[in-house]
Formats: structure tokens, sequence, C-alpha cells
């Protein structure tokens, strides 16, 4: 099937139009249109290749809704017309333990990305969401419940499930103390997705200027971390902080916020840490650990939370031809909270 995306051809190019082969329906695929495609941090990254990995020509983006337009003869979950969606992965190999357990993400022998991976068939590259068509296999599509916003579903698909898993792995729930350091795309949803776990919740944050939105979002309090008097306070009394600071910064100042047992999980690829102090961890039996995204079984469990819940991202939405710019303002975080591309305004030439 021909379609067109936007690629970038090299670490240097922008994004620009790009015709390419969809390939024919496996027994077991899912072909969909394609309707929103949020935009990820590390679109932008794999675009320019920052970490290493990136093979070009790419077509980025892993947040991705659409409507199924047909189906392989063994498909047996979606059928045409079913609003359907996608993220960070599109396979693993089903076989080994934890793709067993539905932990797709921790694959013993790697998942395949949406994009800039390959094809466990026929190695042929993967292309992402910043297109019209997207074929997946059936086990990789995940279906939207009703109710849900088509266009501010998308980012759910990883901003999402990147903070619910570890809300989830931590057993979050009413009582439990959750700190949320970062209020950007995935800041904004930690603290929605704990505010609707029954947490109490805390944004932490070096300007006070969040404040507003921080209690807007549903968060209990903002901690200013510049205040060293409200940070002594605030010693051992949280038991979870998720760090979704999308840059390299030094952990130490909030280690001493977590209780007992408290964990600081980091959810962005930041590369080395700054030099940690052994101390805290120690003294109050606390850990930093990390988590990827989340297997597809817990992905379509976030989706029926967030359907049940009335949890959606706020979106500000684009068209194809404005990627540049929305690049541009998401490296000065000048979004709130995620970019989303209606797919619509991408036309054929
Ligand atoms: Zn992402
Ligand atoms: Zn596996």
């Amino acid at each position: 099937m021909k379609t067109i995306g936007y690629a970038a051809s090299s670490a240097v190019s922008p994004l620009a139009p790009f015709s390419f082969e969809r390939r024919a329906l496996r027994p077991n695929d899912v072909a969909m249109e394609v309707l929103y495609c949020g935009i990820c941090h590390s679109d932008l990254h794999q675009a320019r290749n920052d970490w290493g990995w990136s093979t070009y020509p790419i077509v980025p983006g892993h947040e991705i809704v659409g409507r199924v337009t047909a189906v392989g003869s063994g498909v047996t979950r979606h059928k045409v017309g079913d609003a359907v969606a996608v993220g960070c992965m599109v396979d693993s190999c089903m076989e080994c333990d934890q793709c067993r357990k539905g932990e797709e993400q921790l694959c013993r022998r790697g998942n395949t990305q949406t994009y800039n991976g390959r094809d466990r068939i026929t190695g042929e590259p993967t292309y992402g969401g910043y297109s019209k068509h997207l074929v997946v296999r059936e086990e990789f599509t995940l279906s939207v419940p009703d109710g849900l916003d088509l266009a501010r579903t998308a980012p759910l698909l990883c901003a999402g499930i990147t903070t619910y898993s570890p809300l989830r792995t931590w057993n979050i729930g009413p009582g439990s103390r959750v700190g949320v350091l970062g209020l950007g795309g995935l800041g904004h949803m930690a603290v929605k997705l704990a505010v609707g776990l029954g947490a109490d919740v805390t944004v932490l944050s070096r300007s006070a200027d969040k404040q507003a939105d921080a209690l807007a979002l549903g968060a209990d309090r903002l901690l200013l971390s510049t205040d060293k008097a409200a940070m002594d306070k605030a010693a051992s009394s949280m038991d979870l902080i998720i760090d979704t600071v999308p840059v390299k910064h030094d952990l130490n100042p909030y280690m001493p916020l977590l209780d007992i047992d408290g964990t600081l999980v980091i959810v962005g690829q930041i590369g080395p840490m700054a030099e940690q102090s052994t101390v805290p961890l120690l003294l109050g039996r606390r850990r930093v650990a990390g988590s990827p995204i989340g297997g597809i079984a817990e992905t379509q469990e976030m989706l029926d939370f967030c359907a049940r819940m009335k949890i959606l991202p706020d979106c500000e939405m684009i068209r194809m031809d404005e990627i540049h710019h929305a690049f541009e303002r998401m490296e000065k975080a000048d979004v709130r909270y995620r970019f989303v591309i209606d797919m619509a305004s991408l036309k054929a030439e």
C-alpha cells in the first residue's frame, strides 16, 4: 500500500514529505488510517540521532490513534471502522518469560520499536505515525474505549503509559504520597493519573510560577525545590517520586523527600546521571529505579482507566507542516502539555 508521511533523511535534515509503502496485510495484521499522532521528546532526539542509533530515512511518531481500514484473515480483536491506537512498540518475540507475562516492553529479545526499528520477519525498517497509514499486528493494536476524545487520546500511548506503569508497579492508590518532578508532557500526565488513582500528589518545581498549573491539574500542592526550609519540612513525606525531567540533573536534593523504602523512578532517557550520594539510599533503604513504557495489557488497562475517570492530556493541535515550529517550541519547554498532529492536514502532493 502506498502512503505518505514526514521523514528526516539525515540527522541534520528537517522533516519533509516522504512517500513509501506499507506492507501487504499478513493474516494477523490490522491496517489503519492514522487520524492523530502525538509528538514525543524522543521523536526529536531520534530524528537528530541524539542517541546514536537512528537509521534514515526516519518517520517518527509513537502516540498514534487511527481507524481500522482493513484486517487480515486471522484477526479477531479488531474490525473495520474501530477506533484503535498504537504506542511505542509494534512487535516482540511473544515467547519469552516477559512476553508471556504481558511485559512485552521488557522482551528478552528486545521489542520492535514503532519507528527506527526492524520488522522481525523481513528486517525492513519500521516507520512511525507521522504518516497517513499504518499496518500493525493485532496483538499490538489497542482499542480506544468509547467516550475518549480521539485527538487527546494520542499522547496516552507514550506519555500516559510511561507514567501509569510505575504508578501501578509501586501500587499507588488512596493513601499513597506521590511526588512529580518536571511538569511537561509526562509530568502533567503523572499528576492526573496519580490523582485519578487516589494519591496525595506534590509537584516538585524550581519555579513558583508553576503553582497555579500544578493545582489546576489536580495536584494537592507545589513544593518549591529552591526553598530549603520547605524541602527540609517535607523530608520523608513521599512514597514514590516520578522523575520526568528530560535533561541531566542532580537527584541528591530529592532523595530525602522519600520515606523509608521510598523509590525515585526515572522515566526518561537522559544519559549519565549526576554524582549520587549513597547516604540517603542506605539510611532510608531508599531506591533509585527506572521504568520504560508498559506492556500491552497494561496500556489497554490505562486507556480503559482514562475513559472511566475522564482523564485526558492537555493538548495543542498542529498541522503536519508545522512540525518544525513544534520541535523548536518543545525544546524550549513551550507547550502545554503535548502537541498532537491532526493527520488530516497531511495531503498527497
Ligand atoms: Zn515517547
Ligand atoms: Zn519476548
